[in-house]
């Protein structure tokens, strides 16, 4: 049967596991350059391995990111396993220096992955209060001389910013390599590329993809050496995205910019209301002056946007009456906004920070907001009515 091209405007869904190579000589070529990440359509070979809606799906990220590839693996734990994995060396008695205000997740990854089963030596940097001290960074690498430094540039729930290119910078004199989970400020607020990071990953089902609908993550770089380890490794340990999840993110992606802005908007805006409320002990958000790290924020961003999720706190004289006034406001808000663990939704969602994350953060009336794209004045409505202003 001929085939026939349709015009599609966008790459359509390709589901076939293994893909026509036709003859051996084929075979063969397409097998040679499984790692250098080609695009002729006879290099397909297998969807573990490349496939083509993925492959698309990563163009339209690398446009975003700058970046000279990108990497789609199928959740941004996949990202960060594959970002981190192509460091280590058998028997390497490196030691890795991880910021201590990063995604749980990750930080029992490093645990009872990195430290626990492969036995790299993993030590920590803690934030002086709220924000980071970096003469004892300095100190700390220079002592160390790690051979990666992991951060994130927007903490959870605290979110203190980092300034990235101080860490970049000094953790290159002490001849680190450099991975940042760039999840909460994304491409639009900064790009660690292009201040000499290593690796930048990105938990997809977050911003970039930005409807709750999909899990995915990325890893980005500009070093072809380290993207042929990654290819390798997210083929060897199949953490390839499926081709619908690509499909949907590819598509979500067209909106990511518009999509951001107005979710940093409103989270600027929502900010602003909290603090204005008599309700609240705390309220945390980069953009706001009384944040421990604005300064460092609008450093690294240069004023574009300061992020889309803020976090407050309950007033309360106990723990019980913050708890109280926490639950109030979760059942005031409700229906518009829900309590979704999850963050970068399409809508406005929310978590209650104590329990989630327990012994780090035991503040019984604090709540994180992830603020959605809904017209400001929606927001401004529900969160009025919760703290009746
Ligand atoms: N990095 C950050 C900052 C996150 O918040 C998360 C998840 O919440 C992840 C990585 C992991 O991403 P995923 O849930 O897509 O595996």
């Amino acid at each position: 049967m001929k085939k026939r091209e349709i015009n599609s405007a966008r790459a359509p869904i390709y589901r076939d596991s293994g893909f026509e190579l036709t003859t051996a000589s084929k075979t063969s070529g397409a097998f040679t350059a499984e790692t250098t990440n080609e695009r002729e359509p006879d290099l397909y070979i297998y969807s573990r391995y490349r496939n083509p809606t993925v492959v698309a799906a990563e163009e339209a990220i690398m446009k975003t990111e700058g970046s000279a590839w990108a990497l789609l693996a199928e959740s941004g734990m996949a990202a960060i396993d594959i970002a981190l994995s192509v460091f280590q060396q058998a028997k390497a008695h490196d030691q890795w220096l991880f910021f201590s205000e990063i995604y749980g997740g990750t930080l029992s990854y490093i645990d009872r992955v990195l430290a626990g089963r492969r036995g790299v030596k993993v030590s920590f940097f803690k934030p002086t209060g709220e924000s980071y001290d970096y003469d004892l960074l300095e100190k700390m690498l220079s002592e160390m001389k790690p051979a990666l430094v992991f951060f994130e540039t927007i903490s959870n729930p605290l979110l203190l910013v980092a300034e990235g290119r101080k860490v970049i910078s000094l953790a290159k004199r002490y001849g680190a390599r450099v991975v940042i989970d760039n999840t909460f400020a994304t491409p639009l607020l900064w790009k660690p590329l292009e201040d000499d990071a290593d690796l930048v990953i990105q938990s997809a089902t977050k911003y970039l993809s930005g409807h709750g609908n999909l899990t995915a993550g990325v890893i980005c770089g500009n070093d072809p050496l380290l993207m042929q380890n990654a290819i390798e490794y997210r083929k060897f340990v199949g953490h390839m995205l499926s081709p619908d999840d690509a499909y949907r993110l590819q598509t979500q992606l067209a909106s990511f910019e518009l999509r951001f802005m107005q979710q940093c908007s409103n989270a600027a805006s929502a900010a602003k209301l909290l603090l204005s409320s008599g309700e609240l002990d705390h309220v945390f958000y980069p953009g706001l002056e009384t944040h421990e790290t604005h300064a460092a924020a609008r450093k690294l961003t240069g004023g574009k946007g300061y992020g889309a999720i803020v976090t407050f706190d309950m007033k309360g004289n106990t723990p019980e009456e913050k708890r109280a006034r926490r639950d109030r406001f979760i059942e005031s808000v409700y229906p518009e906004i829900r309590l979704i663990p999850t963050l970068g939704d399409s809508n406005t969602i929310l978590m209650p920070v104590e329990a989630v994350w327990g012994a780090k953060y035991p503040e019984p009336g604090m709540i994180r907001l992830s603020l959605g794209f809904e017209k400001w004045e929606v927001i401004e409505r529900v969160l009025g009515r919760a703290l009746q202003l």
